[in-house]
């Protein structure tokens, strides 16, 4: 893919050892490489190995670790190589700053926020991935796009199916949208089940193969939460136009319905390579490699109504978007404490919705953010009462 003028497209990969990272780089290989794209920058937090790997496959101009103390292993392991090296918040945002046309956003948790921002107001393209900075920054992050000029591209598979069946034109006619779900492993579970899961069974998703916090996400489904916030905010929608049914197969990754009854879904085999590739090269479709759906194979395919008695999640986002301003920064900095909490086996599965839901209760008032800053302190602060009702609930077992 090349510009107007004819040079390879620049791009920027926040987040490029992990799983959405390394699918970003395989449909750049399928896409051409090096002589599609020019990669400016990669970063990653502790895989260096990787991340020195990716650098010097794709002769990227700069590589970064979060991480401020394997600066030295990641200079190492690029010497001679001619890749500039960096760490820390400052090298996020040295590579935030480098003038990428397309950035993905693929770190996990509001670490991603304020690089994605700085590439966002510089006017990058930005494919986001990355839903916690949208759910906690909301139309902050949404107006700072606006303001740099680029575009928002959704790479969540739901987002994207949506976005794929919007029809521009009839915005006036879209009534709901209809997020899928998968139901995650413990769909069919009791709550006294679900009461004694593992990590390890929590990170077993019976369709994607993602990261860690998605994962236990999708058990919880509070990856669901979050994504009726990002969905309300990348739309533009009312908190009553935002639907979800659970979809155990997987392969109708979202809809969207109208006024006059039709329902336009976007379908595929889960593969996350479909939606990154439709943002890398949108509004053109590009020819990858992926499984095609075979109809007559799949036979069938299941929906059911959410339970939220058994996954509060759900409701909790209903209240977080009917509350409004910071509220849902709020639930995600809480969900992010609970879920580190969690793996840390410092609290249980069902134990996760109780801490977010009680931080939500102590922090009702809920203004609206006027600044990134405000976004900041309220999700500063979520994580200290969640990390307070955590340290109680230890002293109370
Ligand atoms: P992952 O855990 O596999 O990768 C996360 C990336 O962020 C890695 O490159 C890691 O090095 C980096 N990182 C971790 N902590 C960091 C920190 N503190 N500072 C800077 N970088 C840090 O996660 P993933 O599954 O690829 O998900 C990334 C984002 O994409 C998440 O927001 C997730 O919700 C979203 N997403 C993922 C999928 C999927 O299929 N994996 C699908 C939809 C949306
Ligand atoms: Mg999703």
């Amino acid at each position: 893919m090349t510009t107007d003028t004819g040079r390879p497209r620049r791009l920027t990969i926040l987040g490029s050892t992990g799983s959405i990272g390394v699918n970003t780089l395989d449909v750049v290989r399928q896409l051409g490489g090096r002589d599609t794209f020019e990669v400016m920058a990669l970063t990653g937090n502790g895989n260096i190995e990787l991340l020195a790997q990716q650098a010097r496959e794709t002769g990227a101009k700069l590589a970064v670790t979060a991480d401020e103390s394997q600066y030295i292993a990641l200079k190492d392991a690029l010497s001679g190589s001619g890749v500039d090296v960096a760490a820390g918040v400052s090298g996020l945002d040295e590579a935030a700053s480098l003038e990428a046309e397309w950035v993905m956003a693929a770190i996990v948790g509001t670490a991603g926020l304020a690089p994605t921002l700085k590439a966002a107001s510089r006017g990058a393209d930005i494919a986001l991935a990355n839903k916690e900075c949208l759910v906690s920054a909301g139309e902050l992050f949404v107006e700072a796009v606006r303001a740099g000029g680029g575009r928002l591209i959704p790479v969540d598979s739901e987002h994207s199916a949506i976005f794929q069946c919007l029809d521009n034109q009839q915005r006036h006619a879209l009534e709901r949208i209809i997020l899928t779900a998968s139901g995650g492993p413990f769909r069919t579970f009791t709550r006294d089940q679900m009461a004694g899961v593992t990590v390890e069974t929590a990170r077993t998703h019976p369709n994607w193969s993602m990261g860690l916090k998605i994962s236990v996400g999708s058990a919880s489904m509070f990856n669901k939460a979050l994504e009726m916030v990002e969905a309300k905010h990348l739309f533009s929608l009312r908190p009553d136009q935002v639907e979800v049914i659970v979809h155990p197969q997987s392969i109708v990754h979202s809809m969207v319905g109208y006024s006059d009854g039709s329902v336009i879904a976007q379908l595929g085999t889960p593969d996350m390579r479909t939606a990154i590739g439709y943002a890398l090269t949108y509004p053109r479709r590009p020819k990858l490699d992926v499984e095609r759906l075979d109809f007559a194979k799949l036979a069938r395919l299941d929906f059911e109504a959410p339970d939220e008695a058994r996954f509060p999640a759900l409701r909790l986002a209903r209240i977080a978007l009917e509350r409004g301003g910071v509220q849902a920064a709020i639930m995600n900095a809480a969900e992010e404490t609970a879920f580190n909490a969690f793996v840390e086996r410092r609290i249980g599965f069902l134990d996760m919705a109780e801490v977010v839901e009680a931080v939500m209760d102590r922090l009702v008032s809920c203004p609206p953010a006027s600044t990134i800053a405000d976004v900041f302190a309220a999700d500063a602060e979520a994580r200290r009462t969640a990390a307070q009702i955590i340290t109680i609930r230890e002293q109370a077992a």
